[in-house]
C-alpha cells in the first residue's frame, strides 16, 4: 500500500530540490516528493494519506556511534548519570542490595561531584560490603569497583598493570578501586555473562529507544561475536527496528581472527550490514587516558595511555582491510590521531601490505571515531588519505567544564573542531556515543548548531567559531552517515528511488530558535516505509 505525507514542510538534503510539501512511499522506496497536488496526483487510491499539517520531515537521522547493547543494558540497570556525589552513587548502590549478586551500573561522572576528585572504593565498599559492585564511568573508559569485586577478579597490589590500562593506587602502592582503560578488563572478566536470549533483549530495548529519539539507524561501534549473533537472529526474525551498520570490537575481549573471519554481509531486508572492525589507540579525555604528544595541562608528566601499539593496530588495519572491511579507529587525542593517520598510511601507500587503495568511493574510506583533540596542522592528512572524521557533538557541551583544563589553552583550537573539520574537506559523520551522552540526534543537532548546553550555556557557545549550520549539522547525520557506511545517495536524502527513512518532528527545526532544537518533538521515524515508532 502507499504512504503519503502531506502538507509537511519537507528538507529533502537533495541539492536538485531542496525544499518539498509532501513524499509518498511504495514498497520501502521514495517515488515521489514535491508539492501537494503534485504528489497526491501520482498515489493509488487506497493510499495511506497523512496530514502533517507543518510538521517538518526530514531523511532519517543516523548516529554514527552508538553501543545500542550498553543502551539497553543501562535501561535494567543502575543509571547513575547526572548524580552529583560519590555518595549519591553509593544510595543508589545500596538499593539495589536485594536483586542479586552482582551490583553493575554505570553514567557516573566525578566531574559533577564536590572536588571533581576520582572515586576509591570506599563508599561502595561500605554501602555493599558483602556484593561485588563495579560501575562504568559515563565514557566507558573508567571502572569504579568495591572490595569484594577487586577480590574476586583477584585484583591486589601484587596485580601489575595491564597493557593499555591503568590500575589506580593510593601512596601504599594498594588499588583505590578505580580501573582505567584495559585494566577494567581484570574486573569484567568475572563479572557473570549474560545469556545470548539478554544480549538480543538489550538490543531490542536499545533500538526501540533511539526509534522514539528520532533515529532511523545506527552505526553500532563495537560488537562482540555474540552480539552480531543476537542482531544476525533478530534480522531473521524482522525484528530490528532501525538499520544498524556493526562494526566488530576489534579491541576486546575476542581475538580480532575469528571475528574477520565472519564474512562482511547485508540481510536480504537491508536491515543489517556487518562491514567495519573498530580499532582503539588510546582511552577517554575525561579519564585522561586519550594519548597526548605533550603532559596533560592539569596532570604533568601525564600524557595518557596507548591502549593498542602502532605496530598492531598496522597489523590490524592490514587484516581487516584484507578481508573487505573498513577500520574506524577510536582516537581521541592529538597523538592517538597522527598515530591513527600514520598506520593509515602505511596501510594504504607504496609498500603497505592492505590490498586497497586509498581514499574515494569505493576504496577504505577508514574513518576516525571522537577526533576530540586533533593538531588542525593534521588536517590536510586526514583529507589525504580519504578518512571521514566521525564526532558527536554532544560531547563538546559534556566536556567543556573541564575539557580545556586537560589540554590547555593552544590545544583547544582543536577541541571538537567539526568546523575545521568540514572546512578541510574531510567528509563528517555524527553521532553519540550512546549510552555516553543521550541517543537523542536533536539534542546533538542544538550542540552542533549552538555549541551550548541544554540550558543555553555559555550565552553565544564554548569556541563558537567551531559551530556548524544547522543544515550542515543535519547532513552529518544524515549524509555523512550514510557515506559512512557506503550507503550515499541510497540513504541520507530524500528523493524519488531512495530508500524510504524518513524522521518527522512536530516543528520545523529551521523556524526555531537553535537552542529549542534538542526540545522539539519526535512524531515519528519511518523505516523503509515502515513506522519504527509513531505518534501520529
Ligand atoms: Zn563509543
Amino acid at each position: 500500500m502507499d504512504l503519503v505525507f502531506f502538507h509537511a514542510r519537507v528538507m529533502t538534503l537533495d541539492r536538485s530540490r531542496p525544499d518539498a510539501r509532501a513524499v509518498a512511499v511504495r514498497d520501502g522506496r521514495i517515488f515521489a516528493v514535491g508539492d501537494d497536488a503534485e504528489v497526491l496526483a501520482t498515489v493509488s487510491p487506497g493510499a495511506r494519506r497523512i496530514d502533517l499539517t507543518g510538521a517538518m520531515i526530514l531523511p532519517g537521522l543516523t548516529d554514527s556511534h552508538g553501543h545500542v547493547m550498553s543502551l539497553g543494558r543501562r535501561l535494567s540497570s543502575l543509571d547513575l548519570r547526572g548524580m552529583t556525589s560519590a555518595a549519591a552513587v553509593a544510595d543508589a548502590v545500596r538499593s539495589r542490595i536485594s536483586s542479586g549478586e552482582w551490583i553493575t551500573g554505570g553514567g557516573w561522572d566525578q566531574n559533577l561531584w564536590p572536588g571533581r576528585r576520582d572515586p576509591d572504593h570506599r563508599p561502595l565498599t561500605a554501602a555493599a560490603p558483602d556484593h561485588p559492585v563495579y560501575l562504568r564511568r559515563v565514557d566507558g573508559h573508567a571502572g569504579w569497583a568495591n572490595r569484594r569485586a577487586l577480590e574476586r577478579a583477584g585484583v591486589g597490589r601484587d596485580t601489575p598493570d595491564p597493557a593499555g590500562g591503568r590500575i589506580v593506587r593510593d601512596a601504599a602502592g594498594e588499588p583505590t578501586g578505580l580501573l582505567i582503560d584495559h585494566a577494567m578488563r581484570l574486573v569484567e572478566r568475572a563479572e557473570p555473562k549474560p545469556a545470548p536470549a539478554m544480549v538480543a533483549l538489550w538490543i531490542r530495548a536499545g533500538l526501540e529507544r533511539c526509534a522514539a529519539a528520532g533515529l532511523t539507524g545506527v552505526h553500532d561501534a563495537g560488537v562482540s561475536l555474540r552480539q552480531e549473533e543476537a542482531y544476525r537472529a533478530l534480522a531473521r526474525e524482522e525484528a530490528l527496528a532501525l538499520r544498524v551498520y556493526l562494526m566488530w570490537d576489534g579491541t576486546t575481549p575476542d581475538p580480532i581472527e575469528a571475528m574477520i573471519a565472519r564474512p562482511t554481509y547485508r540481510d536480504a531486508g537491508g536491515r543489517l550490514t556487518l562491514r567495519a572492525v573498530k580499532l582503539m589507540i588510546d582511552g577517554a579525555l575525561g579519564s585522561r587516558g586519550a594519548l597526548l604528544f605533550d603532559d596533560y595541562s592539569d596532570a604533568r608528566s601525564e600524557r595518557g595511555l596507548l591502549v593498542t601499539p602502532p605496530d598492531e593496530i598496522g597489523r590490524r588495519i592490514a587484516a581487516a582491510t584484507g578481508r573487505g572491511y573498513q577500520v574506524a579507529i577510536h582516537a581521541i587525542g592529538d597523538r592517538a590521531i597522527a598515530l591513527a593517520l600514520d598506520a593509515c598510511e602505511a596501510a594504504w601507500t607504496d609498500g603497505g601490505t592492505a590490498a586497497a587503495p586509498p581514499a574515494g568511493p569505493p576504496g577504505p574510506r577508514p574513518r576516525i571515531e571522537h577526533l576530540q583533540c586533533v593538531r588542525l596542522s593534521d588536517l590536510p592528512r586526514l583529507r589525504r588519505l580519504g578518512v571521514i572524521a566521525s564526532m558527536q557533538p554532544s560531547h563538546a557541551t559534556s566536556d567543556m567544564a573541564w575539557a580545556e583544563e586537560r589540554v590547555g589553552r593552544r590545544r583547544a583550537a582543536g577541541l571538537y573542531a567539526w568546523r575545521s573539520v568540514k572546512d578541510a574537506g574531510i567528509p563528517l559523520a555524527a553521532g553519540s556515543d550512546f549510552p555516553v551522552d543521550p541517543e537523542s540526534p536533536l539534542a546533538g543537532l542544538q550542540a552542533a548548531v549552538t555549541r551550548s548546553d541544554a540550558a543555553g550555556r555559555p550565552a553565544g557557545g564554548w569556541h563558537p567559531e567551531q559551530r556548524l549550520s544547522l543544515e550542515e549539522a543535519v547532513r552529518a547525520y544524515t549524509e555523512g552517515a550514510a557515506y559512512a557506511a557506503y550507503e550515499e545517495g541510497d540513504g541520507g536524502v530524500i528523493r524519488p528511488g531512495a530508500r524510504a527513512d524518513l524522521t518527522i518532528l512536530e516543528e520545523d527545526l529551521r523556524t526555531i530558535p537553535p537552542e529549542r532544537i534538542g526540545a522539539v518533538r519526535v512524531l515519528a521515524t519511518v523505516v523503509g516505509g515502515r513506522f519504527a515508532f509513531s505518534t501520529i
